[in-house]
């Protein structure tokens, strides 16, 4: 089998067959002299934090490398390169095994059958290795170093993965002629066996995989604060005329004389440009508090790293850096938000956000509690006041004159609200798209919606998308919408929603459109606990009814689980000490069980029976258990005035709004009692 150059195959069904678990692998080919090639190549391996084996012909060395985890977020790079292996070798072509022994911590590796070395393991292989699947023909293809991109041309004889450490014999003599060993995976080009199990990899699916302390050192060498979301990402809150690069400064105003000089000014405002001055400076811009502080507090990168090594971020360097920073730039994922119109008021949301809020604070105030929460005294004085949507919005308008340019220039575009399908404006985007008559045919098209709205809404959504999605129109679509719990307990947060009615919609969304996914996004908190493995559930089963390969991502759906952070008082945090961790573990033991190993991006390589919760998904449900384990063993943390907010709040929540928690959470009872008896309420 043939494997051309920067034409890797990956095998399906393996993503993690190697990781810390009993294997035997064994790989016998060739790279010919005249075989297309890097400077280094890699012939099988893991990209990404690189693992397997290589050769660099700058210092003519046959490599192996892993990566393990010693702690936290400290990752240690391990290189073996002193094997008596040569060009000649691999010219002539070899076999090469490794065995992975767990008892032993070892890795044992042979070369044509005979050892060759023993390596001791001293931590875990790292976790970014379990949800990859295993490459031919190239190492580490998102290298930013192009001559370390590590393709290939090699010629594939015989391949095969047993579990469990083998026989060193046994495994030659199957590969030889007959044994009884049972392989996993195994081709043969001579037998001719079934070679199902590979895949073309389209390299796309490496963009993720960048090695982010080079990308880190290059951002560096302009500045330690130098960050290319300032220039490619931008949220606009048309509603209120703020704006923000990425979602950690604080939104500030677009003066309305800024946008008379300068439509643009809806991203390149004059704040945004003294920050980039400072960058460019070797600065760092206050307003980007949030990564300084993961820079100078932990081992992890921050967001700065994150986001400027994103696709589309990275290949805009050069150019941003050599930028006055005057200079206007069109973003590259742009998130909009047209109006605050919305049919729900869910608690953890506001007025900001929903007129439905709106109303409710116009009659009865803010919630008073330890704070006047969600009051909009301040609106007037920070000049934030939303727009009614029967107004004429400049902000809106200034947009409009912008879309042509910015359409043709973006590669994501997200619609968020409100609920924009009750804004006239993501109507006439998805008709901007449908009409144009020279189409961005790369644009990630993004839509987040209740789906609580009409059905007629519902099916103008599906016919629209469904002509966007026939014509090739863009690059992909993706529909967020939400949902933190089952049943009514779902209902009783996300005022306005009809549970049945949520899952109805999404089941028809993905009958129709057999190519969209749909990401729900669950805001975990207080009410959502009780429920949530049945939610789980839930998704599990319209992640099998609804799989396809023809989907952008490789799911149908996907759970998207962050936690609460404000309103404090409504996160999952304050049943500290009432609440036993069995509920967490209940949830992820599920996802765990109903797991897929492949990663979000390598849809090509699913099968139905291995359809299921990714390790992305995963983890997030493991994090939310993971804060809750350490808030119970930190002493410092009580959450008293939250626990206090918290009856407060469902008592006002119940007069305005006719819902009586304990009725939809009696699991809460005594919890509530207990808060009321200790605080005199
Ligand atoms: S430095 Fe951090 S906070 Fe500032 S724009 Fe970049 S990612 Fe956002
Ligand atoms: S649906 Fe979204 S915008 Fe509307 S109230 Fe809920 S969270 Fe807020």
């Amino acid at each position: 089998m043939r494997v051309n150059y920067k034409k890797p195959i990956q095998i399906k069904n393996a993503s993690n067959s190697l990781i810390n678990k009993d294997f035997t692998l064994t790989l016998s080919f060739k790279v010919g002299y005249n075989f297309q090639k890097d400077e280094k190549i890699g012939f099988i391996g893991i990209p990404g934090r690189n693992f397997g084996f290589s050769y660099d012909y700058e210092v003519n060395k046959f490599v192996f490398e892993y990566w393990t985890k010693i702690k936290n977020k400290e990752y240690k790079f391990h290189c073996h390169k002193d094997f008596n292996i040569n060009n000649a070798d691999l010219n002539s072509g070899l076999t090469i095994t490794l065995t992975y022994d767990s008892q032993r911590s070892t890795f044992s590796l042979y070369h044509n059958y005979q050892i060759i070395d023993i390596i001791k393991v001293k931590n875990k292989l790292i976790d970014e290795y379990y949800d990859k699947p295993i490459y031919f023909g190239c190492h580490n293809p998102a290298s930013i170093k192009e001559k370390h991109s590590h393709f290939c041309e090699m010629e594939v004889d015989y391949f095969s993965i047993f579990d469990g450490v083998q026989d060193i014999n046994e495994v030659k003599r199957f590969h030889t002629s007959k044994s009884n060993l049972t392989p996993v995976y195994y081709y043969d080009s001579v037998k001719q066996n079934e070679v199902s199990f590979f895949d073309d990899v389209d390299l796309t699916t490496f963009e993720k995989s960048v090695d982010f302390e080079e990308v880190k050192q290059k951002l560096d060498k302009v500045g330690c604060g130098f960050c290319l979301a300032k220039w490619t990402q931008v949220t606009m809150h048309l509603h209120n005329g703020t704006t923000h690069s990425c979602h950690h400064p604080s939104p500030h105003k677009v003066p309305l004389e800024e946008l008379k000089r300068n439509h643009t000014a809806l991203h390149n405002s004059n704040v945004k440009k003294y920050a980039r001055k400072e960058m460019l400076n070797g600065e760092r811009p206050s307003e980007c508090n949030y990564c300084w502080n993961v820079e100078d507090n932990s081992n992890s990168f921050s967001d700065r790293v994150f986001k400027s090594s994103e696709p589309w971020s990275q290949p805009h360097f050069d150019e941003i850096k050599d930028l006055d920073w005057r200079a206007n730039f069109n973003p590259k994922y742009v998130e909009v938000n047209f109006s605050n119109t919305c049919n729900f008021k869910c608690a953890y949301c506001g007025p900001d956000y929903s007129t439905k809020w709106v109303e409710e604070i116009n009659k009865f105030g803010g919630y008073n509690l330890s704070f006047n929460y969600n009051s909009i005294e301040n609106w007037d004085l920070n000049k934030v006041r939303p727009y009614k949507q029967t107004e004429q919005n400049p902000y809106v308008e200034n947009f409009w004159k912008w879309w042509p340019e910015l359409y043709q220039s973006m590669d994501t575009f997200r619609i968020t609200g409100g609920e924009p399908l009750l804004s006239k404006d993501t109507w006439d985007v998805l008709d901007s798209i449908i009409e144009n008559p020279n189409p961005n045919r790369n644009l990630k098209l993004s839509i987040n919606s209740n789906l609580g709205v009409t059905d007629d809404l519902v099916d103008k959504l599906i016919l629209k998308l469904d002509k966007i999605i026939s014509e090739d129109r863009v690059k992909e679509v993706i529909i967020f919408t939400s949902c933190d719990a089952y049943g009514k307990q779902a209902e009783y947060v996300r005022y306005g929603l009809e549970f049945d009615k949520l899952f109805s919609n999404i089941d028809k969304i993905l009958t129709v459109l057999d190519r969209v996914t749909i990401v729900v996004m669950s805001t975990f908190n207080i009410f959502s606990i009780f429920s949530y493995e049945k939610l789980i559930k839930k998704v599990h089963e319209m992640k099998l009814k609804h799989f396809n390969k023809r989907r952008y991502w490789n799911s149908a759906l996907i759970l998207d689980t962050s936690y609460l952070r404000y309103p404090q008082f409504l996160s999952f945090r304050i049943l500290k000490g009432f609440l036993d961790v069995e509920y967490f573990n209940r949830c992820e033991k599920y996802v765990k069980f109903n797991s897929t190993y492949r990663s979000l991006n390598s849809f090509e390589s699913q099968t139905i029976d291995d359809v299921g919760f990714s390790h992305k998904e995963i983890e997030k449900i493991t994090r939310i258990k993971d804060l809750f384990v350490s808030d119970s063993e930190d002493d410092n943390i009580q959450f008293y005035n939250e626990k206090v907010d918290f009856v407060k709040f469902i008592r006002q929540y119940e007069f305005r709004r006719d819902l009586v928690c304990l009725e939809y959470f009696p699991e809460l009872t005594e919890f509530v009692k207990k808060i009321e008896h200790e605080n005199n309420l």
